[in-house]
């Protein structure tokens, strides 16, 4: 199996729970990234959940947010998971968008109050064949796709992961919960680039 650099990136969020799903896996080298030049070593990259407005901030303050969107415009693999989701959108509803890369249009703390924060468990085909556990935070869900957007997955109606290419967005935080499946799809994303 080809040996893979990963990156997560690692200006705010969940980086370090991240960096452990992606230690278990072989033939993965994680690596965490803050600077151009370890972006430009790895073979694709995490966008991890935190606080979007903040990650987008010190993107901008640390002078990624423009090449990051154009190693991604370039074919370079790139998962975002919550907050990473909200950053991939072209659209989001009622604000600007940040990497304006992904097709999806997506609304933040979509959930709202009432469920803020929640586990619920669903066969998503593509990850793996039995229930995956799925962790939504403050979550935002996609309201509509692009045309070559895939739909991997919805709760009730909502779309929460969702492939474009090169590109993975999940509404919820696979690095919280139990097993390997969703990074283990995203590093074989990563193997069939190289
Ligand atoms: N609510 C956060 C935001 O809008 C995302 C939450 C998360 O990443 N768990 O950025």
């Amino acid at each position: 199996m080809v040996g893979v650099r990963i990156g997560v990136l690692s200006l705010q969020g969940s980086v370090i729970e991240h960096m452990d799903k992606l230690r278990a896996l072989e033939n993965v080298e994680p690596v965490e990234v803050k600077t151009l030049a370890a972006l430009a070593r790895v073979d694709g990259l995490i966008l991890p959940g935190g606080e979007s407005t903040t990650i987008s901030k010190l993107l901008g303050q640390f002078g990624l947010l423009a090449p990051l969107s154009a190693r991604i415009a370039a074919g370079m693999p790139v998962w975002g998971t919550c907050a990473g989701m909200i950053l991939l959108a072209k659209t989001l509803v009622g604000e600007p968008a940040h990497l304006s890369v992904m097709d999806i249009t997506v609304r933040r703390n979509a959930y709202g109050s009432q469920r803020d924060s929640f586990i619920t468990y669903a066969v998503i085909p593509d990850f793996a064949s039995e229930p995956l556990e799925l962790v939504f935070i403050r979550a935002p869900w996609i309201e509509k796709v692009g045309e070559n957007v895939r739909v991997l997955c919805r709760i009730d109606v909502h779309i929460v992961a969702a492939r474009q290419d090169n590109m993975l967005a999940t509404a919820f935080h696979p690095e919280l919960a139990g097993g390997h499946a969703v990074h283990r799809y995203f590093a074989d994303m990563v193997r069939q680039s190289v």
